[in-house]
Order: structure tokens, then C-alpha cells, then sequence
């Protein structure tokens, strides 16, 4: 693309993490944005997540260890991934490609990118509050797991090692319970083995959200908040944009960023990839010492992260479960338990039944584990998004490349393996 037919205006759809970072990285190609929510900022799944940037851990969802849980403990409402017995196609479609892509060659494969793309997601982040984005990215020092036996612990050094071998970089110390102790005394007196990790960071998602949302508008984008999208299309030499109710946006191109709704302003343009909601729970309690780096529980798949409360207490989210259901069912009142269960014995000092803040989000996953990030068949629409587990910590790196090349048609080699139209 020509610089003479570069866009000057862009409507990006879609105020979570990886929206937002689009548009600020849009703003710094000189392209003048429109943010168009049908809620508001970090409405969707870019608010109660553990707030994660850690390259070490943002591995592929398609794991063979999942597909080794088997189908009774799936279908079990307490097991950390669950799968509802259904009869719904879209996901009995989407449940069969995810089960074809947990394979050691496929994971192998999708790490590959994933390595790639963890070597520059933190300077992405730097470029973001660098550039003026007023809140900060917090030092994990170090980022702990922890587990109940040497042998569950083996399973994280094994990954490791499974990551080092497609040119991943894994900076990590094993330690035992006391020396975790020593760092975390949150950690209760079963919690026997540990894994110190380094270079690992963490933020307050709601928070850098919506700091991301105030530079966009201070550097001129306008927010349309309350505002649904129901179809993006071409219109001459751009696009238009067709709120459910008010004014129709035209703009020289759009960016789909609607989490897991991508699917259904997406299709149209040809991306047949299916964005399954993969749930999430999390809750806020408050410690006697709270933790001050994030504690990872592996085997219960429970992610905790320091983090204060509306009041500026400081405190503790815990967050876990993967339940693939419809992003707009209730929450279950049996994940948070399950949750409950599984942490109450890792951690001690903590008042479980005074939980606050209990949130259900929908991660948007794809059945390969990579995300849609890119040009779709229709010129001048464009999609981001299908991060699964990891819309937060590589939200902001999504939006520079795919700024750039929406701004220059530049083509980065990652970009090709998150192709829309794969
Ligand atoms: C429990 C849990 C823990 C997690 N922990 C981490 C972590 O530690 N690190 C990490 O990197 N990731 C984590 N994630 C994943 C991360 O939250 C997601 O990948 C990320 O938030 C996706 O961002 P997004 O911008 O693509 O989508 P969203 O944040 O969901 O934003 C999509 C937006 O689109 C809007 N929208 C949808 N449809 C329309 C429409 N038709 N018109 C207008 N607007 C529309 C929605 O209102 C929403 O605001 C976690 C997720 C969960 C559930």
C-alpha cells in the first residue's frame, strides 16, 4: 500500500485489551480512530482476568495434557476444564478441531509462534507507557509456582523444556516449600515444591484498560460506548459500520476486536475459524499477608495475582476454570467453589467466605490455540482477536503489527500465522 492510499480514519470494534491497543497503535501510524463499544471499556473479557504478562507461561491452550484428562473428568462441573454434554454444533465442531490440535507435533508448532511472539510482547508494553499510557506494568519478582509434590512440579520443568526446544527462553530456579515460604508466607505448609520464574510481569487489567481507553481519546479518538454493531461492510473505497440503533459510522477501514463475538461481524468476510467462549471465573480476597507477586497453582490451573480493590485495599484475585459454554449463560455458583476447593488448602490467612468482586469472562479461543489477526477478504475490514488465554499479555504487540499493517501494508512474518482466513 501507498502511503497516498493509507486510511486516515479507522473504526476499530471493540473496547477490550486488544481493540484499544490497535487504536493507540493505529494513532501512532497518524490514523485518525473511532472506538465503538456496545457496552463500554474492558466490558468483555479484558476486566477480572489475572492480568498475566508472562512470557514463560503463554504457552498453547491445545495441550496433549488436556486431551489426557479425559472425557469423565471434563464433564465433572468441579474439574478445572469443562466441557457441558450438548448438542450444540458449533461447539461439538469446535470441541473436535481443539481435540485434533492437542498432538506434541501440533503443540510444538503453535509454540513456535508462540515463542516468537513472547520475545517482543513486553516491549510492546513498554512502547505503550512510554508513549504515555498512564498506568504501569509491575515487576513479578519473582512470578511463583507452586505445588503439593515433586512430581506435579516435574510437569512444569517438562514443558520448559518441550518450549526450549522449538527456541523458546525459560529463565527459572526450583526451590523447595520453605524457601517459597520465605518469599510468599501466604503459602500454606503443604505447598512442598516450587518454580521461581524471572523477567515475568504483571498489571491490574481494568486498570491499564481503561488508562488505555484515556490516552486513545487524549490524543483525539473518539469513544462510542453503548453502541452494538450488527454488520461491517465494504462501501466504495471504504467501509461502513452498522450500529443496531443510530447513526451509521464510514470510515476507510475497520478493525473487528470483539473478543469472542468475533465470529458473528467476522464471518461475512470469510473467517470460518470458530471464536469459542472459554470461561473464566475470578475473585477478590484479602490475605493476612497478601502476596506481592503473582502464585501460580499448575496442577489446579488457579492463577492468583496481587491486585487492590475498588476501596484500594490490597488484596488477591484468583482466578481459574476453562468451561466452554455460551459466553452469555450464568455464571455457575460451582466454578467459584471449585475454585475455592482447590486453592483453600495452597494458601493460609485467606477468609474464603468473604470473597468480593466474583466475575465470570469469556476468553476467546480458537481450536489451534493462535489467534485471527489481520486482513479478512473484504478490503478494508480487518479482525484481532481469538487470544484464548493470552488477549492481555499479547494484546498490545497484535495491535502494533496490525496497525502497521493496516497503516502500510506492511507484512510481519507472525502475522502470517495468525491469518483471519486460515
Ligand atoms: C479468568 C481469566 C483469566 C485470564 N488471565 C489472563 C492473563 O493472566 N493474561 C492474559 O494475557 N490473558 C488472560 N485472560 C485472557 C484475556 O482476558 C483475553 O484473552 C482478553 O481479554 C481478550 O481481549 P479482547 O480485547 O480480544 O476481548 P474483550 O476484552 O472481550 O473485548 C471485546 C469487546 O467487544 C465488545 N463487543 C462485542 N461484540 C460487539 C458488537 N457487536 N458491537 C460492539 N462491541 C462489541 C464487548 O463489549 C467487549 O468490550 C484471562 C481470561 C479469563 C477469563
Amino acid at each position: 500500500m501507498t502511503d497516498a492510499r493509507a486510511p486516515e480514519h479507522v473504526v476499530v470494534v471493540g473496547a477490550g485489551m486488544v481493540g484499544l491497543a490497535t487504536a493507540w497503535f493505529l494513532q501512532e501510524q497518524g490514523v485518525r480512530v473511532t472506538v465503538v463499544d456496545r457496552e463500554g471499556v474492558a466490558a468483555g473479557s479484558s476486566w477480572g482476568n489475572a492480568g498475566w504478562l508472562a512470557p514463560a507461561l503463554t504457552l498453547p491452550l491445545p495441550d496433549p495434557a488436556i486431551l489426557g484428562m479425559g472425557v469423565k473428568a471434563v464433564i465433572n462441573p468441579s474439574s478445572p476444564v469443562y466441557v457441558p454434554v450438548t448438542t450444540n454444533r458449533q461447539l461439538l465442531t469446535f470441541l473436535a478441531d481443539f481435540a485434533r490440535h492437542c498432538t506434541p507435533k501440533k503443540w510444538r508448532a503453535a509454540m513456535a509462534v508462540f515463542a516468537e511472539a513472547n520475545r517482543s510482547a513486553l516491549d510492546a508494553f513498554d512502547e505503550l507507557t512510554l508513549g504515555g499510557v498512564d498506568a504501569s506494568t509491575l515487576p513479578a519478582d519473582p512470578f511463583v509456582a507452586a505445588f503439593l509434590s515433586e512430581s506435579d512440579r516435574d510437569g512444569l520443568v517438562q514443558e520448559f523444556e518441550h518450549v526450549a526446544e522449538v527456541g523458546g527462553r525459560t529463565e527459572y530456579e526450583l526451590v523447595d516449600g520453605a524457601a517459597l515460604r520465605e518469599i510468599e508466607p501466604a503459602l500454606s505448609e503443604q505447598v512442598t515444591h516450587g518454580v521461581l520464574l524471572r523477567g515475568q510481569r504483571f498489571i491490574n487489567p481494568g486498570r491499564f484498560v481503561n488508562a488505555l481507553a484515556e490516552a486513545v481519546q487524549a490524543r483525539g479518538g473518539t469513544m462510542q460506548t453503548a453502541t452494538e454493531v450488527v454488520s461491517v461492510e465494504q462501501a466504495g473505497s471504504g467501509v461502513r459500520v452498522t450500529p443496531l440503533h443510530g447513526d451509521v459510522i464510514e470510515a476507510d477501514a475497520v478493525v473487528v476486536a470483539t473478543g469472542t463475538w468475533l465470529g458473528r461481524l467476522a464471518r461475512p468476510h470469510g473467517v470460518k475459524t470458530i471464536v469459542q467462549a472459554g470461561r473464566g471465573y475470578s475473585f477478590f480476597v484479602r490475605p493476612e499477608s497478601p502476596p506481592s507477586n503473582p502464585v501460580y497453582f499448575p496442577s489446579q490451573r488457579v492463577a492468583c495475582t496481587p491486585i487492590h480493590d475498588a476501596d484500594g485495599n490490597p488484596g488477591l484475585r484468583v482466578a481459574g476454570m476453562m468451561e466452554f459454554r455460551r459466553p452469555k449463560a450464568p455464571p455457575d455458583p460451582r466454578r467459584i467453589r471449585a475454585i475455592v476447593d482447590a486453592a483453600a488448602p495452597l494458601l493460609r490467612g485467606v477468609d474464603w467466605d468473604a470473597r468480593t468482586n466474583e466475575w465470570v469472562g469469556s476468553r476467546p479461543c480458537t481450536a489451534d490455540g493462535l489467534p485471527l489477526v489481520g486482513a479478512t477478504k473484504t478490503p478494508g475490514v480487518y479482525v484481532a482477536g481469538g487470544h484464548g488465554m493470552w488477549g492481555i499479555a499479547l494484546g498490545p504487540l497484535t495491535g502494533r503489527l496490525l496497525a502497521e499493517r493496516v497503516a502500510r501494508g506492511s507484512s510481519e512474518r507472525l502475522l502470517d500465522s495468525f491469518d483471519p482466513l486460515r
